[in-house]
């Protein structure tokens, strides 16, 4: 493998302060820093004193950015690659520069850093596995699967919204889960940073006269196994799993994994359905 190396470098969600040392010193060291707006990286940089030459890389021309990335690894220069602001690739371009890098025997670096999802997590309180599913879905169809997926699972589901569709997300959410725990992390290292918990209906009460702006980051708490699982829930994921091609066996797997339920519970269930 060669000692050319392609750095994934995270910046921060807010605070400026929010940037390792070990970060500084990669983006002043590196031959060329890829990054997606070229005015928002050189501001950064600006606060460090760091001037570095810029290459852009958006998702829109992720494919044609990428050979010209890759002719310079293949120079022997190294390359960090930053988003707008958190880590790279989470729910931020990157993956095919990271494969086709690797394909070449590119060694990758993840530098550890600010990403609100894993900030947001940490501040829930909400403790054991979770679901990172990045921006909600904006397809209908798409989005009540995901909520039923929600209602049964154990793990807690972190994704990103918009501040503009963030009440209208609760709101579904709410038919469902009203009485789920979400914690809701708006603005986290920033000057109005606020985390909300508490029920979704709770949180759409608290949060129904106010316009809602900055970022959000939203947790839904996993179901308890104590609470009640409605068996038209498990009846509608088992179909939603059979439609995508999972087999009868599988849905057992999965579904017992998801509600914590015993396994002859949940084939009892399934026979139901044929
Ligand atoms: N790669 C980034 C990361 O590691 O966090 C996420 C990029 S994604 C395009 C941007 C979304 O992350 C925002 O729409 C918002 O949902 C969430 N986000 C970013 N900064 C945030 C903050 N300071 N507070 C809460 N959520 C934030």
């Amino acid at each position: 493998m060669s000692s050319t190396t392609l750095f994934l470098v995270p910046t921060p969600i807010g605070n400026l302060g929010d940037i390792t040392l070990r970060a500084l010193e990669v983006l002043r060291d590196v031959d060329v820093i890829a990054c997606e707006d070229t005015r928002r990286t050189r501001k950064l940089l600006a606060a460090y004193n760091i001037h570095q030459s810029l290459i852009s890389y958006e998702r829109f021309s992720e494919t044609k950015k990428v050979s010209r990335i890759l002719e310079l690894l293949a120079e022997g220069k190294n390359v960090a690659l930053v988003s707008d602001a958190g880590t790279p690739l989470i729910s931020d371009p990157g993956s095919i520069l990271i494969s086709q890098a690797r394909n070449m025997g590119i060694r990758v670096e993840s530098l550890p850093g600010p990403c609100a999802a894993i900030a947001a997590l940490s501040a829930s309180g909400f403790e054991g596995p979770f679901r990172f599913i990045g921006f909600f879905p904006r397809q209908k169809s798409v989005a009540q699967r995901e909520i039923t997926r929600m209602s049964l699972t154990s793990d807690h589901t972190v994704f990103y919204e918009s501040p503009h569709r963030i009440m209208e997300t609760l709101e579904l959410l709410g038919l469902s889960l009203g009485d789920r725990t979400v914690c809701l992390a708006r603005e986290i290292s920033k000057i109005h940073e606020e985390y909300i918990v508490g029920s979704v209906r709770e949180v759409i009460e608290r949060l129904k006269d106010r316009k809602m702006i900055g970022e959000v980051t939203m947790i839904v708490h996993g179901s308890s196994q104590e609470e009640a699982i409605d068996e038209t829930v498990i009846k509608q994921r088992a179909d939603d799993l059979l439609r995508s091609g999972f087999s009868k066996k599988d849905i057992l797997r999965v579904l017992t994994e998801e509600t914590g339920m015993g396994r002859n519970r949940i084939y009892d269930i399934l026979l139901k359905i044929g």
